[in-house]
């Protein structure tokens, strides 16, 4: 078959990509270990791809090996494809093709390696220093799954900083599903350390790096005091489509803004299939959005991806400290959106990654021809499930209810589409050892109970929102427990302010970017105003 780079990069992406791959001091070998015969369609994704960037710079030097050449052999390499990184410098090896959402990882892995920096925060390299002993790392990942890339590039990171120490191994669940089912890892990305699962979900860097110098995963990380100090006049927390609208709004209306993301930009619009009723765009994939949304705001805003912030302590500034650094600011808009809503029922928790998904979109295709269940009746739920049926997956909807919650031209797609329902089904506990084998459906108008084997049980019940900072801060909430704000978005608290799906309301994509709009021009007026000192000379 004949390299077709332009097919996967455009022209002008190649041409860029061509002038920073030439400022690299380092060449970069790779080295693609396959066999005829095994994982064809994957092997030859692999070649073209790599063909595809060898096009544009002369620095890659890649070589093609069969799996029982000596090499093979030197290195241990025994799965097809195989891609290793300048493996005589960096123990770093992928075990798949990367498509996708991958792509950006396999660029970053060649700009790391290339640049033969990690690029690591000072406090992530604080924590790196105290891991004495070996860890070999595993991060499963899958082409649809748009957290993969940061979690996988924390861990490229690392071991370019410490590759004494540390060794990586990306693998693609789609490519190795005997891997992924010996590890039980169906939901992405998940990341292993000598063999113990310790992260589930993306991370960012420094607390990737604490999860692997503990071995266990780590929801929390305390950055020492030195850290770097941005003055700005708005921080925005939360680059979903409220907050990236905020900031575009924002810059434009002349004040200084930053917006810090901890996850995956785009937040909950990310994961979604398909958008359908976002004006301008009859049919778009939710991450196809995103990204426009993201590269738009970047034409204004700087964007702290991978960074949490840890605290906010209110005052004239104000001061926002992250994992990373502290911001002074004069505003702050929470633009955190919200997080999936958990059923609460045994085996949820223990089994969530074991075939518990919250994420159709990242973990669906590992349950191509198996057996699932989606639980929920809103538009969420109805979505997946016909993404779920699409993608060749065997989806069974559980409802507690006789009818959806949901737009009548879903609820017509799953009818046409054949979709089975249990209607007035409860689900009351996930069942299985190593991973999910059954749940126990309770149906509230027969009061019978049954047990139905399934491989997976995806939950789109509904989302709660992100409101830990704003608890942590004093901000009063609404008896729903969303942030109580006036028809300026402004909270309890001068200079703090809220918009989107952390606001409650209708939570569509367009009224979180109408309300990051209202925010952002509501937060300009106030510091041209100035509202707060006023208010506060009342
Ligand atoms: P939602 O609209 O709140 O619906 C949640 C569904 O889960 C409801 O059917 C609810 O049942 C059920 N549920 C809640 N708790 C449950 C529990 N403990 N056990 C079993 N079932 C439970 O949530 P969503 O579908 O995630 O949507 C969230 C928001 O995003 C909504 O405002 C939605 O309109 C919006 N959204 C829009 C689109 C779109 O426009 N295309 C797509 C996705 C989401 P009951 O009906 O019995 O309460």
């Amino acid at each position: 078959m004949q390299d077709q780079p332009d097919t996967i990069l455009n022209k002008s992406v190649q041409e860029q990509l061509g002038i920073v791959f030439q400022q690299l001091p380092r060449n970069i070998p790779l080295y693609l270990f396959t066999q005829v015969g095994n994982n064809d369609v994957f092997n030859q994704a692999a070649r073209q791809l790599i063909r595809a960037f060898r096009e544009i710079t002369p620095k890659i030097e890649f070589k093609e090996y069969d799996l029982n050449h000596d090499l093979a052999k030197k290195w241990d390499v025994y799965r097809s494809p195989t891609i290793l990184f300048d493996p005589e410098r960096y123990p770093i090896r992928w075990l798949g093709a990367p498509m996708g959402e991958e792509g950006r990882t396999f660029l970053e892995a060649l700009l790391l390696i290339g640049m033969e920096n990690s690029n690591l925060s000072d406090q992530a390299l604080k924590v790196l220093d105290k891991i004495e002993s070996k860890r070999d790392i595993k991060i499963f990942v899958s082409p649809t799954c748009p957290y993969c890339p940061q979690q996988a590039v924390n861990g490229l990171k690392l071991v370019v900083e410490k590759s004494e120490l540390i060794t990586l191994e990306i693998i693609d669940i789609q490519c190795n599903p005997d891997l992924a089912d010996r590890y039980s890892a169906q939901s992405v990305p998940q990341t292993y350390a000598n063999e113990v699962l310790i992260a589930q979900g993306a991370q960012p860097e420094e607390l990737f790096a604490l999860s692997l110098e503990k071995m266990e995963q780590q929801t929390l990380f305390i950055p020492e005091t030195d850290a770097e100090l941005i003055e700005t006049d708005l921080v925005i927390v939360g680059g979903g489509p409220a907050g990236l609208t905020a900031g575009i709004y924002a810059v434009r209306s002349g004040i200084k803004a930053a917006v810090i993301e901890k996850g995956a930009l785009g937040g909950q619009v990310a994961t979604t299939p398909v958008v359908e009723n976002y004006p301008g765009f009859t049919s778009v994939g939710g991450k196809t959005l995103v990204d426009f949304m993201v590269s738009h705001a970047l034409e204004y805003v700087q964007i702290f991806q991978g960074e949490e912030v840890v605290d906010i302590q209110p005052g004239e500034p104000i001061k926002v400290i992250t994992s990373r650094r502290q911001f002074l600011t004069k505003a702050v808009l929470l633009a955190t959106g919200a997080t999936y809503r958990h059923l609460g029922v045994p085996g949820e928790t223990r089994l969530a990654g074991r075939g518990v998904s919250y994420c159709s979109t990242c973990d669906g295709p590992l349950f191509k021809d198996k057996n699932v269940v989606i639980v929920g009746g809103g538009n969420s739920a109805v979505t997946e499930a016909l993404h779920l049926h699409h993608i060749g997956v065997n989806v069974t909807i559980i409802h507690r209810r006789d009818s959806f919650r949901c737009q009548e031209h879903l609820t017509k797609n799953v009818l046409d589409n054949n979709i089975p329902v249990m209607w007035n089904t409860e689900v009351k506990e996930v069942r299985g050892e190593e991973k999910v084998e059954e749940v126990v459906l309770y149906n509230n108008q027969s009061k019978e109970t049954l047990e139905f084997p399934t491989n997976g049980v995806f939950i789109a019940i509904g989302y709660t929102p992100a409101v830990e900072l704003a608890k942590k801060i004093g901000l009063e909430l609404t008896p729903e427990g969303y942030i109580k704000r006036d028809s300026h978005h402004r909270t309890n608290i001068p200079g703090i302010y809220s918009a989107g799906d952390v606001e409650g309301g209708y939570k569509q994509i367009v009224t979180a970017t109408g309300q990051g709009t209202e925010a952002a021009i509501s937060i300009f007026e106030d510091l041209m105003n100035p509202y707060w000192k006023k208010k506060g000379n009342e």
